[in-house]
């Protein structure tokens, strides 16, 4: 059986990105080839959010960030909250093997986030992205990779050899 690997679904490219651009990331057929099966997650479109849709950002305090529509100031935090809880749930049910996140994204990126103080001000790129920073929480000892992490040998191959060997 090939090991299941979770991955931020617009990486697959599927087209759940805000913008409705492509972000097919190709390193994940090289790397991988079909040697995995993927489980593609997209915490803004699984959340009932329209593809393309509004911006969301994450508004201060780092430590619990209020996620918010750029323009019209929907605050989401608490319907995405539910979500993530009624979905580690369900991943925790799953023979998860380990997780390729999307860089910077507000839902999953796991470092340099865009903070905002407020919506005028410029963003701090401190933060983890709300889906991110709660799988992390659930799942300490799962290996995972950023997008941006594709790039390191070392860390793909780290990643592979924890994959096949847990
Ligand atoms: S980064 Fe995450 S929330 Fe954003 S489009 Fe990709 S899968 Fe969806």
């Amino acid at each position: 059986m090939k090991p299941l690997i979770g991955v931020s679904s617009c990486l697959l490219g599927n087209l759940v990105r805000y913008d409705g651009r492509l972000k097919l990331e190709p390193r994940l057929k090289e790397i991988f080839g079909e040697n995995v099966e993927w489980l593609p997650i997209c915490p803004e479109v699984e959340l009932g959010l329209s593809t393309p849709r509004e911006k969301i950002i994450l508004l201060y305090d780092v430590e619990a960030p209020s996620l918010q529509t750029l323009e019209t100031q929907q605050d989401l935090t608490q319907q995405m909250q539910n979500w993530i809880d009624a979905k580690i749930l369900y991943l925790q049910k799953e023979p998860l093997k380990g997780f390729i996140f999307k860089s910077k994204s507000p839902s999953c990126g796991i470092q340099n986030v865009e903070f905002f103080s407020s919506r005028d001000a410029a963003p701090q790129r401190i933060g983890t992205g709300l889906f991110a920073k709660a799988f992390l929480t659930a799942f300490p000892h799962l290996p995972y990779l950023q997008e941006c992490d594709l790039d390191d040998p070392e860390l793909v191959k780290s990643f592979i050899d924890r994959v096949l060997h847990s």
